[in-house]
């Protein structure tokens, strides 16, 4: 287990705030340099279960980027299991950051191309003692460690969260959390995401009212795509709040925010909480002196 208490709650003081509404962020990234985020709540139960089930072994999938990766390899690392990273397309010549760091904490890699990889995500015959988690920790422990986030500090007050959304499995465990008065908002970081809807609706609690809301125009060109706008608007917010972002999601969860702000869609007097997601390390990949955080 890992301790929450580097975590903080940040009152964000914004030049481009309006004046009768308050914004705060919620800094999961502080939890862990190499389990980032939102990866360890939703590993948390994955864990716990595959212990409980006298599994020895891990088996988890993604990208050569990928944050649910790195975060595995060191979780698994901390709870003294072995664990293999199934990761989709070729072996690269030389490993980017995650995949050296995931190798270092002592994960397998497996390469396979990505048309096996969109079989074997789905249906993929593993040793009996091995426990597989699903592609960015998408299931209902996942969503289950999710629901811990919102009551790490008290945030009843907040009419309106916000998080960056790739699976939808943070969200689902937001929104399974949620106080009746609170609008839960997803800001896909995928291009095309329709299919989140149905994705998060799997993971909800059912028979609760729940108000909630995926905002499809933000991912800025698609997953991983970073343009210039992207990159000083991560270092102006930088700037004004000493808050570094990431280029994959909480960069584009922030710029959403602004332009939402800009578009007024948030009522006076509104209270937003941002949920800061982690995924520093994803910084990495890009060449020195790009962000200037
Ligand atoms: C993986 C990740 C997300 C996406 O979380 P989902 O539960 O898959 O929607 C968001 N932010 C960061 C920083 C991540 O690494």
């Amino acid at each position: 287990m890992l301790p929450t208490d580097h975590i903080t709650l940040d009152t964000l003081t914004l030049s481009w705030l309006p004046s009768q509404m308050e914004a705060a962020m919620l800094r999961l990234d502080k939890l862990d340099p190499e389990i980032s985020g939102n990866k360890w709540f939703k590993l948390k139960y994955n864990l716990e279960a595959a212990k409980e089930q006298g599994k020895k072994h891990i088996l988890t999938f993604g990208g050569a980027y990928s944050n649910h990766i790195a975060a595995t390899a060191a979780a698994c690392q901390l709870a003294g299991l072995t664990c293999t990273g199934v990761i989709r397309g070729e072996r690269p010549p030389v490993y980017g950051h995650t995949l050296q760091q995931a190798m270092d904490k002592g994960m397998l890699l497996e390469f396979i191309s990505r048309e096996d990889y969109r079989n074997s995500r789905q249906q993929y015959n593993a040793a009996p003692d091995t426990y597989v988690i699903p592609e960015g920790g998408h299931n209902a422990a996942g969503a289950r460690g999710c629901e811990e986030i919102l009551s790490l500090f008290p945030t009843h007050h907040f009419t309106h969260v916000l998080c960056a959304t790739g699976t939808g499995t943070t969200l689902a465990g937001l929104i399974n959390s949620a106080a009746p008065h609170q609008t839960i908002l997803g800001i896909p970081v995928l291009k095309g995401a329709a299919y989140l809807e149905e994705e998060v609706r799997a993971l909800l609690h059912p028979g609760k009212p729940h108000q909630w809301q995926l905002l499809h125009d933000f991912h800025g060109g698609g997953y991983a795509k970073v343009k210039p706008e992207l990159i000083d608007f991560i270092n102006t917010f930088y700037q004004e709040t000493g808050i570094p972002t990431d280029i994959i999601y909480t960069g584009k969860l922030i710029k959403a925010f602004h332009e939402l702000i800009h578009q007024g869609y948030f009522p006076d007097k509104s209270k937003i909480l941002l949920i800061h997601t982690g995924g520093l390390q994803g910084n990495l990949s890009l060449p020195p002196g790009v962000l200037t955080l």
